[in-house]
Formats: C-alpha cells, sequence, structure tokens
C-alpha cells in the first residue's frame, strides 16, 4: 500500500498539507490538490520531495467537474491509487444566521463540500474498487464538530454540508464495504489554521479553546496523524466509521 498514490484535495495548506507531509513521510506518493494557490502547493511538493519523498501539485478547484477529472487524470499517470483524501472545504462569513444567506453562499457551500468530495469519491471508488478491476484503497472524509453542533449564528450552512459527508461516509462506506474500499471521516474540532481567517475571524479558535474539555485549540498535525492512520492497514476493520479528534468537544 505505502507505494501507492494518495491524492488529497486542498493539500496545499492547512490540515491538507499536514497530512500531505505525514503521508510522503510513510511513503506514500503525493498528490497535492490545490484550488488557486500554487506557490503553497508548490512549497509541499518542494518540503516532500527534500526528504527524499514524491510528489505532485496538480491544480483543481472541486466544485468544478472538470478539474476533478483533470486531478484523477494527473494521478493515474503518477501511480495506482491506494487512498483519496476528501479534504478540500470552505466556510461561508461567519456570524450569518440562515435568514440572512443567500442563495449563492448556500449553494457555493455544498457545491464545494458535498458534491465535490462525492465526485472525488465517485472517480476512486472506479479506480480501486475490486469490481472495476482495482485493489481496493481508502476514502478519508473532513467532516467537522459542527455536523453535531449545528453551528447556529456561526455557520449552519457549513454545518449542514459537514452533517452531508456524515451520511455520505456511513453510506458509500456500506456500498464498497466489499470490494475492497474502507470509507472512514473525521470530525476535527477547533484546528489552528487559516480556515478561520477565511470566515472573517482569523482568531475564532483560540477564541474558542476555552470551551474545549482539553482547553486548547489542535494542530493540523494531529488531524494528519488520525488521517495516515486511517489510511493505513492499522486501520483495516475501521469503515462507514466517523472519529473525532477535537480535544473531547
Ligand atoms: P484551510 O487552512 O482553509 O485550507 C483549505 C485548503 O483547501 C487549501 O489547500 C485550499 O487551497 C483548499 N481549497 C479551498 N477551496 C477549495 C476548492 N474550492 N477546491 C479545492 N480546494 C480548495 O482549511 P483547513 O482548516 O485545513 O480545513 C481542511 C478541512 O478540514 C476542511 O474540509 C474543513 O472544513 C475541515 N475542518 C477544519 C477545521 C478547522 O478548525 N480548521 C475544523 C473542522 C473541520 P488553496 O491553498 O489553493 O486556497
Amino acid at each position: 500500500m505505502t507505494d501507492k498514490v494518495v491524492v488529497i484535495t486542498g493539500g496545499s495548506r492547512g490540515i491538507g498539507r499536514a497530512t500531505a507531509l505525514a503521508a510522503a513521510a510513510r511513503g506514500y506518493r503525493i498528490v497535492v490538490g490545490y484550488a488557486s494557490n500554487q506557490a503553497a502547493a508548490n512549497e509541499v511538493v518542494a518540503a516532500i520531495e527534500a526528504r527524499n519523498g514524491k510528489a505532485i501539485a496538480v491544480k483543481c478547484d472541486v466544485g468544478s467537474e472538470q478539474d476533478i477529472l483533470a486531478l484523477f487524470k494527473a494521478a493515474d499517470a503518477f501511480g495506482t491509487l491506494g487512498a483519496l483524501v476528501n479534504n478540500a472545504g470552505i466556510v461561508g462569513k461567519s456570524g450569518v444566521r440562515v435568514d440572512e444567506m443567500s442563495a449563492e453562499r448556500i449553494q457555493q457551500m455544498m457545491a464545494v463540500n458535498v458534491t465535490g468530495s462525492i465526485l472525488c469519491a465517485r472517480e476512486a471508488v472506479k479506480r480501486m474498487s475490486t469490481r472495476h478491476g482495482g485493489e481496493g484503497g481508502v476514502i478519508v472524509n473532513l467532516s467537522s464538530v459542527a455536523a453535531r453542533l449545528g453551528a447556529p449564528n456561526t455557520y449552519v450552512d457549513y454545518a449542514a454540508s459537514k452533517g452531508a459527508i456524515d451520511s455520505f461516509t456511513i453510506g458509500l462506506g456500506y456500498e464498497v464495504a466489499n470490494e475492497g474500499i474502507r470509507v472512514a471521516g473525521i470530525r476535527p474540532g477547533l484546528i489552528d489554521t487559516d480556515i478561520h481567517a477565511a470566515g472573517g475571524e482569523p482568531d475564532r479558535a483560540h477564541r474558542l479553546a476555552h470551551m474545549v474539555p482539553m482547553k486548547r485549540v489542535g494542530t493540523a498535525d494531529e488531524i494528519a496523524n488520525a488521517i495516515v492512520w486511517l489510511i493505513s492497514d492499522e486501520a483495516s476493520y475501521v469503515t462507514s466509521a466517523i472519529l473525532d479528534v477535537s480535544g473531547g468537544r
């Protein structure tokens, strides 16, 4: 397994970047997907290559089916697909109530966080399922504790998109369980990445840290460690399961 390709959407920054580095350190060949920050993606590839790992960067906005097809085409040329990490995700502006949300905002949220993840999984299943002549593999979907908490007065649309990811993880896991593919989800808690700035509140994770039973934010590496475990054969009996990595939140 460890000589196989791992496709990571949104691998250029945050949790995706940490996962790319952690998986490369275990020997996987990494496809670093990115939406627009080519410099960040190239930096991840350079960091992996500096440690004698193998990686390529591929531009892929998961809101575009064409980009997703191109991502998997590039992955095919790089080796045999062993795992997909459906990591790319967005938040809208924080603090917007549902009765203030535009249709465009909600549609963009679902297009990237939900449809993008399902389409990437479709392409991965076509390649990895024994039903299609593949050798099996793993899909890890990034959810959020927001799926449980609902994120009221913050971003309910984001929470709903992650609730959809949880259902998708369970359902797809059952669908391909007998075809060599395991599907698992991770629900991160408050993790110190750029996503909070994207929601207009750079300090959000630290501001809310006191609400976490462990009284601190988590790091991208702590999520990456759980993801690489789920990908590994050490998690060989784990499927349709969702793991909270949230300091107890
Ligand atoms: P981040 O630091 O904001 O990084 C986002 C990554 O996703 C970047 O690599 C970005 O690419 C990429 N991306 C953004 N929009 C994209 C699109 N339309 N298509 C493809 N890639 C796109 O995010 P993060 O905090 O690491 O979050 C990663 C995942 O964990 C997300 O699914 C998020 O919902 C989930 N999560 C995060 C937290 C947290 O507290 N951080 C908590 C729970 C769940 P560019 O570099 O090209 O912009």
